[in-house]
């Protein structure tokens, strides 16, 4: 699990807050606490850590009561949207030249998968419709070049070498002239990784950058590396002026830091991230769908955001009346199920029911499968059976009879009689409502 620990570390924040009405400077110091802990396990910088936790908790402590959400759901959210700010907020797109190639140069320290990266993007922009050429500039490594050629091959893009004795500002020359001659869309170009920085690589750089005149300049670095990545970011910045950072290896143990500190410390966002081997493994950097993974909770999320914009339209008591006299019975169940199948995917509904927030492609066709099913067995039911599904619950002989009617096993029959009160209950917790309301047994 990405971040696992750092989830979990923010976990026991929130655990804190269960049975308060109301965030309040004093019960939210301990679990400002523990985000503070979590923030510095997962090797986010201190300066970030300290500003982050400041304005978490000003806007938690102003947030007042919003009718229905519990404190602890706040605390949420407010964490959410401050991690979503903290990584730059909205994704961070590659920019084109308005003519010509694009030309992107990479940089990066050895071994962080920058070779790699050259060919990943490569089979990211050619499935974007665009083609590409790779420039070979790690005149240090022979063994560089041939890498970047099997994975040029691997990924069926063209790699221009010009051997190691040449200077790479050469290379660069003579691979633009080669680019533009054969109409490349986008020019990919590989430079050496030292081990450490050093002048001669900075140098280097800036004559590559200047011949190039890039549309992007891209410094990998390794997630494993925590803050040292936004460091790292940052004095490539201020040596050469870098457009962004691509972060590799984020599906390793990283522990978040790197995601977390690079835009905060350097300016510079995070575009792209690698996660994995793969060459398909490159994907461009959502900072909202990051911190949803962080913070696992797609479900609190979303009902969190629904209730603020109710309150906005001060409407909340209108939404706790529909979702409470709507009292779920299976013609909901039935109207739900058709509205989704209309809607095609059902991945948008189930992030909306607590619990299913974490849903795989694979889970989602088991569940519309699942839903065909349930729809086979309310259309055998009579109507005060649909109204009353306590009905259900209490006889034997009707299930049995819903059964057989529709084809169905009376396993399946009881199942869906249960999920309907424990969807029930949840509505109402979701709610705040308790009113008691417990499950009812199946007799027989
Ligand atoms: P370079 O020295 O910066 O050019 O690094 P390479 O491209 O040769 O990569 C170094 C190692 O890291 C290789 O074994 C890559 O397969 C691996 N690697 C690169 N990117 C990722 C990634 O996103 N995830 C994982 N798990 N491994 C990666």
């Amino acid at each position: 699990e990405m971040f696992g620990q750092l989830t979990g570390g923010l976990e026991a924040a929130w655990s804190k807050l269960k049975g308060e009405e109301v965030l309040t400077k004093e019960n939210i110091a301990e679990p400002m606490r523990d985000i503070r802990r979590a923030l510095l396990e997962a090797d986010v910088s201190l300066p970030v850590v300290r500003r982050f936790v400041q304005s978490v908790s000003d806007q938690a402590v102003g947030m007042g009561v919003i009718r229905g959400v519990k404190p602890d759901q706040q605390l949420v959210k407010t964490v959410h949207d401050e991690l979503v700010k903290l990584m730059g907020g909205e994704v961070s797109e590659l920019q084109f030249a308005k003519s010509g190639p694009t030309v992107i140069l990479l940089a990066g320290l050895q071994g962080v998968g920058k070779t790699t990266v050259c060919a990943k993007l490569a089979c990211y922009l050619k499935k974007q419709g665009k083609s590409c050429m790779l420039i070979a500039g790690d005149v240090y490594r022979p063994a560089a070049i041939d890498q970047l050629v099997i994975l040029g091959e691997q990924v069926s893009v063209p790699v221009y070498t010009a051997g190691t004795d040449v200077k790479p500002a050469d290379i660069a020359k003579q691979g633009l002239k080669e680019a533009k001659k054969n109409n490349v869309d986008v020019v990919i170009m590989d430079t050496a990784g030292r081990l450490q920085i050093d002048k001669g690589m900075m140098d280097e750089l800036k004559d590559v950058k200047k011949v190039l005149n890039p549309t992007e300049v891209l410094l990998v670095v390794d997630a494993m590396t925590g803050q040292e990545a936004a460091a790292l970011v940052t004095t490539f910045n201020v040596e050469i002026g870098i457009t962004g950072a691509i972060l590799t290896k984020l599906d390793g143990d990283s522990r978040g830091g790197a995601a977390l500190s690079v835009k905060e410390v350097s300016g510079k966002p995070i575009k792209l991230v690698g996660r994995g081997e793969r060459m398909e493994d490159l994907e461009p950097f959502y900072p909202d769908r990051m911190a949803g993974r962080i913070l696992g909770m797609g479900d609190v999320l979303s009902f969190v955001e629904k209730a603020q914009e109710v309150m906005r339209q001060e409407d909340a008591e209108d939404l706790q009346k529909k979702i409470m006299s709507a009292k779920f019975d299976f013609n909901d169940f039935l109207k739900q199920t058709r509205a989704v199948a209309k809607m095609g995917s059902m991945t948008r509904v189930l992030g909306m029911i607590p619990g299913m927030g974490k849903v795989s492609p694979s889970q989602i066709r088991e569940a519309e499968k699942n839903l065909l099913v349930m729809e086979a067995m309310i259309e055998v039911m009579t109507p005060e059976e649909r109204e009353k599904p306590e009905l259900l619950a209490e006889s034997p002989e009707r299930r049995k009879r819903i059964a057989k009617d529709s084809g169905k096993t009376e396993q399946q029959v009881s199942a869906l009689v249960a999920q309907i009160f424990q969807m029930r209950v949840k509505m109402k917790n979701l709610m705040g409502v308790m009113e008691g309301g417990s499950i009812p047994a199946l007799s027989g």
